[in-house]
């Protein structure tokens, strides 16, 4: 599939950084996971280690390449995430760490955030800003409990909390998440969608010079779009996507968006082949796997997984032994097993269109709501407030949270309503 991103080697401005990120995930992951499961408690919430990695290294930190000092937040609050959201220990530090490759997406949007994929692309690390990074230690009670109680949650899955300081740099905070988009299957077209009609909209030229541009909800309106869920999927999808926003308004969270991705059967995978731009992120020198374009689609070999497990027991060897065998061997179709719990995520990582009378569509969808960190503050009213001036207030994107999330699921019910029930709705306005 088509893999998006710029090359993180030693000459990338940001190498060193993505470099230290992974040393201080590969070390403090390994080191929470060796250590025996116990129930949480209150204290672990607001939990923070700090270590200072260097180039001599010592009886408790390995030597690293740089200095720079690294901070791990609530690790046993994350180790319990991870398992709810059913990762499994030894293939989130392989994904994550296994040969220090990542591709930088930069940064997408307006915040500035940057975006890095792992290798194998299930994960995602996003820099955040040390508000969101606030909030999300101040939230973090709440979404774990909300996950607890809703398996099937929409909401970005975070899966770590960082932040990572080099040597008379400033400090970088940073998320893990997952990936909505499959490491296997193209995306078509993506709408990132708000609900908010100001603004929102990709110029129908940019499209044309990158057709995999996201768009937004005035592109959706324009193309008629629908997500086809059939009936009661429909149901089930409203009823969590209530269930999240509810949530989100507590916490007085406002500018996310839905995020939807769309696979059409039909066209299949027609780009992978074409694929020249899956880019390395590697310390010492690159091995031709690493830069064959099909890589994502090609079995491991025996030898290379023997190697892999290789790699990650003398990683961890000195803390607990573990059966990394199975791990290490997953196949690419495998990858996205532990998904399938997850009544949207099931459908090779999605949830496939349904119409009406029931039967599957000709589409995948990979959706969630992302961007869930921005509390509606002073900044977002300041916002608020300006915008609205020139604009019609309950269009503007920044409004408070209880008005943002109902606009945000009335949009949504909207557009999974079925093409057959929009007619019918038509039909009754003009007749009555
Ligand atoms: P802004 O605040 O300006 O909206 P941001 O830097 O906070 O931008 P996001 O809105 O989180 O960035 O994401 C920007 C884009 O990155 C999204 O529109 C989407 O294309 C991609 N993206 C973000 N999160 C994910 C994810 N979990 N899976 C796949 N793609 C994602
Ligand atoms: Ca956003
Ligand atoms: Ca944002």
């Amino acid at each position: 599939r088509v893999i998006v991103g710029t090359k993180v080697d030693q000459n990338h401005v940001n190498y060193v950084t993505a470099y230290n990120m992974l040393t201080g995930i590969r070390f403090t992951v390994s080191r929470i996971n060796a250590k025996m499961d116990r129930e949480l408690t209150l204290a672990d919430f607001e939990a923070k280690h700090k270590f200072s990695f260097d180039i001599t290294g010592n009886e408790l930190i390995p030597s690293a390449k740089y200095d720079f000092k690294f901070k791990d937040y609530a690790p046993w609050v994350f180790r319990r995430l991870r398992a709810k959201f059913r990762l499994d220990p030894a293939d989130y530090l392989m994904s994550l760490t296994s040969k220090y490759i990542l591709s930088e997406l930069g940064s997408p949007g307006k915040s500035g955030s940057f975006f890095y994929f792992s290798r194998d692309y299930k994960y995602i690390i996003k820099t955040i800003h040390h508000a969101e990074h606030k909030l999300l230690r101040k939230i973090l009670p709440e979404y774990y409990r909300h996950v607890e109680e809703n398996p099937n949650t929409l909401i970005s899955q975070f899966y770590g909390l960082h932040r990572v300081k080099m040597a008379y740099g400033r400090k970088i905070h940073f998320v893990v998440m997952n990936n909505l988009f499959p490491p296997h299957r193209d995306i078509h077209q993506t709408f990132d969608l708000k609900g908010s009609t100001i603004g929102r909209d990709l110029q129908e030229s940019d499209l044309e010079r990158n057709p995999r541009a996201t768009m937004k909800d005035l592109n959706w309106v324009r193309r008629n779009r629908h997500l086809q869920c059939g009936p009661s999927k429909r149901d089930f999808f409203i009823e969590q996507l209530k269930r999240d926003v509810e949530l989100l308004k507590k916490l007085k969270i406002m500018d996310y968006s839905l995020l939807v991705g769309i696979h059409d059967v039909e066209r299949g995978n027609e780009e992978k082949l074409r694929d020249k731009t899956l880019q390395v992120f590697q310390p010492g020198g690159t091995r031709e796997e690493d830069t064959n374009p099909n890589m994502l689609m090609r079995t491991p070999s025996k030898l290379e997984n023997e190697r892999k497990a290789r790699e990650l027991r003398m990683l961890i060897k000195r803390e607990r032994p573990v059966p990394l065998d199975k791990a290490a061997a997953k196949m690419p179709e495998e990858i996205l097993d532990e998904r399938k719990y997850h009544v949207f995520y099931a459908d090779d990582g999605g949830f496939r269109a349904t119409h009406e009378n029931g039967q599957p569509g000709e589409e995948i969808y990979y959706l969630g709501i992302i961007d869930c960190l921005t509390h509606y503050g002073m900044t977002k009213k300041i916002e608020n407030f300006f915008k609205g001036l020139s604009n019609d207030r309950t269009q503007i994107s920044p409004i408070p949270p209880e008005g943002y999330g109902d606009r945000f699921i009335n949009f949504i019910k909207g557009i999974t309503m079925s093409k057959e029930e929009v007619e019918r709705r038509r039909d009754s306005h003009a007749s009555g």
